[in-house]
Formats: structure tokens, sequence, C-alpha cells
């Protein structure tokens, strides 16, 4: 399979509507590499030897087919991770409960050395979904029988490597012999030496192999923080804009009277740009989806509100014009850019105030953010930053027969435009949307207008440049 054939979002794979939205809450929305290849098998119940880099996502890939097979009601263990150490495992589990926010009750239980016995079997006893664990104090509860493991669906090895490397291997073996055999059984590790092969053959049933070579996850984001004063972040979004000349731009503001200021502003100095926010009107609200989509307006100006569940395409980048107060907002607002083969831009405007809630990132991440002094900003060459498009509306549509085709036909019929100048037609019931090169806009407009489209006329007009 080729890179462009492997489906990228979330979204593809047949989870729960739940489990989707909470995967999107949490700013998962593109999978990663090792992702995209793994989980369709892993939703198939493939037994699977996956090898990838640290830091590829293989947590979540093996989380994602755990959480879709259990069942809430049965309170047996049905899923056990392995791996090599206590942090790790804390880690695990942490992940593991994230993504498991959709359903209630979903019990995960982190059983590794270094605490006590007693309470680990007492909350055995209690029951639990999800066991996460090191091989050690897992075999330690298997000789105490204070663990069953007969109604495992799931088993994760995860670090492989490293287990091996730390001599689990006969704790493992002893694991593996408890499970049933009618398991599936995922093998995560990010080297896959021969010796580990033999080992871990009589683990696994006619398993997949993967290996996802490094560099593959071209999905990156470049984050940028500015510190600007409070009053100054209208002119510092319009210099970002300047500098970076990003073709699509989704800017955050944490009001819709600041998104609606903003866009006026960007507005009356020849940027493209509209504002999108909770007070619009259905009609109104998608004909300005319409238009960001098709190419027609620059920037798109939103509230975390009026953004969520849009389906926006991929962005050049993403301006946070306030920092979020929670960092999961933060990470699903960046999360709109860098999608498949692109470099997304991810820019921070910071005011004093607001250094506490960066912090927040800062701590989720484990990592210090890269601050800029937005001085060094400096304007490219051209012209403000305008659409390359313009939008034709017509008061026509699926109801009158009008086909994409009908439009494509009359364009570069009467109206003389090359393909080049047409961009994306959205056909509704009732009007058509066509993106036109703004150059070519009002000529087109005029000939339509006198020669019709399959020789009926219909009201059209161009919607206001953004
Ligand atoms: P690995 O186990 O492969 O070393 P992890 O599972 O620990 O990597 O993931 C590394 C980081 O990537 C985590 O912070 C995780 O939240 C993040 N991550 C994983 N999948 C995605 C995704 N699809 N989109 C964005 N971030 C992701
Ligand atoms: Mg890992």
């Amino acid at each position: 399979m080729t890179q462009q054939e492997i489906q990228r979002d979330f979204s593809t794979l047949p989870l729960s509507p739940a489990l989707l939205r909470n995967l999107d809450r949490l700013g998962y929305r593109v999978m990663t590499a090792i992702q995209a290849h793994s989980l369709p098998l892993i939703l198939k119940q493939r037994d699977l030897i996956a090898q990838a880099d640290t830091g590829s996502g293989k947590t979540l890939a093996f989380a994602i087919g755990i959480l879709h097979r259990l069942d809430p009601t049965d309170f047996g263990i049905q899923a056990l991770v392995l791996c090599p150490t206590r942090e790790l495992a804390d880690q695990v589990a942490k992940e593991v409960r994230r993504v498991a926010r959709f359903a209630d009750n979903i019990k995960v239980l982190t059983l590794c050395g270094g605490t006590p016995m007693g309470p680990q079997i007492a909350s055995l006893e209690h029951g639990a979904h999800v066991i996460v664990g090191t091989p050690g104090r897992i075999q330690d509860h298997m000789s105490r029988k204070s663990i069953d493991l007969s109604g495992v669906r799931t088993l994760v090895l995860d670090e492989a490597d490293r287990m091996a490397g730390m001599g689990f291997f006969d704790e493992i073996k002893g694991i593996v012999r408890a499970c049933p055999k009618q398991r599936q059984t995922l093998l995560f590790s990010a080297t896959y030496p021969d010796d580990m092969k033999m080992a871990s053959a009589a683990f696994l049933d006619r398993p997949e192999e993967l290996k996802i070579a490094a560099g593959e996850d071209a999905t990156r984001v470049e984050e940028y923080f500015y510190e600007v004063a409070h009053e100054k972040r209208n002119a510092a979004v319009a210099h970002l804009l300047a500098h970076f000349r990003p073709e699509s731009t989704l800017a955050f503001c944490n009001t819709r009277i600041h998104c609606r200021e903003l866009a006026a502003e960007l507005r009356a100095q020849g940027i493209s740009a509209l504002a999108l926010h909770g007070e619009l009107e259905q009609r109104d609200r998608d004909e300005l989806l319409v238009q960001f989509a098709n190419r027609s307006c620059a920037v798109l100006v939103a509230t975390d509100v009026a953004a969520r569940g849009l389906d926006i395409r991929t962005v050049d980048a993403v301006i946070n014009v306030d920092v979020a107060k929670d960092t999961e907002i933060h990470i699903h607002r960046i999360g709109r850019t860098g999608r498949g083969d692109t470099i997304g831009l991810a820019l921070s405007l910071c005011a004093p105030s607001e250094r506490k809630w960066v912090k927040l990132i800062e701590a989720w991440r484990r990592a210090p953010v890269n601050w800029f002094p937005l001085a060094d900003l400096t304007p490219a060459a051209g012209s403000a930053l305008q659409a390359p498009m313009t939008t034709l509306r017509i008061l026509a549509g699926r109801r009158d027969k009008l086909r994409p085709g009908d439009l494509v036909g009359a364009l570069t019929g009467v109206a003389g435009l090359n393909k080049e100048q047409i961009g994306r037609i959205d056909v509704f019931d009732e009007t058509c949307y066509v993106a036109l090169d703004r150059h070519a806009a009002a000529r087109a407009l005029r000939s339509l207008a006198d020669a019709g489209i399959k020789g009926r006329r219909f009201r059209l007009n161009l919607l206001e440049q953004a």
C-alpha cells in the first residue's frame, strides 16, 4: 500500500461514534503512520508485530484496539498490557484511561513492582477490565493466584525489545500461557532483532508484520510562541500573516466579539478574513465555510465553540490569538494544521497574563515551548494577503438539475475561462457555489448572466470579497 492509499482520519475507522468523539476531543484527528497502518488490522482482530520508533504513537494504536473490543459489563480482565518498567506502565495506563473516557466505568489497573501487593490484590478483587503492568509483578500475582487471566481477549507486549533485554522472557512466557489460546496478541517494539523473532513466534498466531520507517510521519506541526501586550494582539496577527503568508489560516479567539473585531480589522488592511461565531444563521455559516474551503477566504477567525465539529480541511496555519486556558483545547486547535504531507504552522500569541496557560502546555508535553520575538518578523514581499479565489453563488441547484459538469461547461464555454481558473464546486439543493480565480470572476459573472447556463437564466452573484 502506498502512502496515498492509507486513510489518515480516525473517522475512517469502524469505531463507535462515542469513541471517535472522544478522540477528537483529545485532539487526535489524524493518525500517525503506525496507527494508520496497524489499526485496520488490529480492529480485524489480527495478531500483529509492529515496529516503529519511539514517539510514533504506538500506545494509542493498541489502546483503541483494546477499548474497541471491550465489554464494560464484564468485570473480568479482558486486556493485559505488559510493559518493561513502572514508568512506562503508568504512562500507558494514563493514555488508556484518557481514551476510555468515552464510556463510563472502564477500570484500568496498573500492577507494578515497588508498591505493596495488598492494595493491588484488593483492587483486583473489585474487578478491572484492563491491566497494565510489568511482567515480574504480574507473575507474582499469578503465583499467589490473585489474578485470573482466563478471560483475556487482547494481550499487548509493549516495548518487547526492552522487556527481552531486561531478561523478562521467562515471565512473559508464563503469562502468555495463562492467557486463553483464543486471543489477539499485539507486539510492539522499536527494534525487532532475529533472536527476538524466534523467541516470540510462539506467542503469536499468523501475525501481520509492520515496519514503519523513521520519518514516515510527515505530519508535523511547527510551533512558535510570541509574547505580546494584550491590546496589540490584532496588530500582531496581521504581522504574522504578512511574515508567513499562509494560504489558509484558522485564527482562534476566546470571544465572538473579539472574532468579529479581528476579522474586521484584518479586512480593513486588505487581508481576506471572515468571522465564524455562534450567532450566525445556519445559511450564512454554511456559506462562510464554503468560502473558506474553496479558497475564497484566507483567514477564518473563530471561537472554539464555533469551530467544534466543523469539517474544516487542513489549514496551513493555526493562530492562537489568545492562549487556550485548557491544554486539550490548545492541542485540539493546532491539530487542524499539519495533516497529510504538509508541515503545519501553529503560532501562539501570549499576553503576559497568559503565561500560566503556556506553563500547562509545557507540563503536558514535558518540554518547553519555543519563544520568538515578534520584532524579528519581517513582512514578505507582495500585497496584503488575499485569497486566490472568489465565490460565485448561483440561486439554483440540484432541484434544477444543475450538476458540476454543467457549470464547468458554461464557464469554459460562453464565459471563456480555462479549467485552471475554476476551483471547487459545491452543489446544494437550491444553491451552487463555484470558486473562480478572483481576477476572472467579474467577467465570468457577466457572461453567465447574459448567456445563462444550459440555456436557462438563474439569479447569480459574487459573494462579497472576504
Ligand atoms: P510510542 O509508544 O510509539 O513511543 P506514544 O504512544 O508514547 O509513542 O506517543 C507519543 C506522543 O504522540 C504522545 O504524546 C501521544 O499523545 C502523541 N500522539 C499519538 N498519536 C497521536 C495522533 N494521532 N495525533 C497527535 N498526537 C498523537
Ligand atoms: Mg510506547
